[in-house]
């Protein structure tokens, strides 16, 4: 099933095991190449997160992606979780558990789903300063449908423990910027 046109659809990323950076720029990657009828139209930076609660498990990295889709939602999600699946896969030797990607379809054009096994805008959206924050560098002017203005969101976030991981070339610039 499609939709006509196409929409934007919005995916937030995360990763903590493994080596959580390179997950998360594979699963850019893979959503930009394995999800048929979509296109991926931006990425936000990656930001290292430390955990909240037991610190007894590694920084979290976490980004969001934006997609441009004919996929109905739930098809969207059927690839979403193929993907979480084949990263899993080639880490999962032995002691890891499944979750090293987590992508969760946070937005799907101006939609409000609650079927069984998707709930869109995802749930726990308006709390997460790693997902708003990183959304708020792909889509400014946003309404979030049945929340509020993404704008209006993130000013409830300072983002301070989100540590943008500079990209290797970032930094080599910086660098030649000083000489
Ligand atoms: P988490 O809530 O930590 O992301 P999982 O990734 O294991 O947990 O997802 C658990 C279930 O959440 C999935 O089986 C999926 O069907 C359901 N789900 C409901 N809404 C969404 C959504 N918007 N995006 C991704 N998964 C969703
Ligand atoms: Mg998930």
């Amino acid at each position: 099933m499609t939709v006509a046109s196409g929409v934007q659809a919005y995916v937030g990323i995360g990763a903590n095991l493994g080596d959580p950076e390179a997950q998360v720029r594979e699963s850019f990657s893979r959503l930009a190449c394995e999800l048929p009828q979509t296109r991926l139209t931006g990425r936000s930076r990656l930001f290292r997160n430390p955990p909240m609660g037991p610190q007894d498990q590694p920084d979290y990295v976490n980004a969001v992606a934006r997609l441009h889709t004919r996929l109905e939602p739930l098809a969207l999600l059927e690839g979403l979780q193929a993907i979480e699946c084949a990263c899993g896969r080639e880490r999962d030797g032995t002691r890891w558990g499944p979750r090293l990607l987590d992508l969760d379809l946070l937005l799907f054009a101006d939609q409000v789903l609650d079927l069984p096994g998707l709930q869109v805008p995802h749930p726990g959206i308006a709390e997460r300063d790693f997902v708003i924050l990183p959304l708020l560098e792909l889509a400014s002017g946003l309404q979030v449908p049945g929340v509020g203005a993404l704008e209006q969101l993130a000013e409830r976030f300072d983002g301070a423990s989100l540590v943008p991981i500079v990209e290797p070339g970032e930094a080599v610039a910086t660098a030649e910027g000083r000489g």
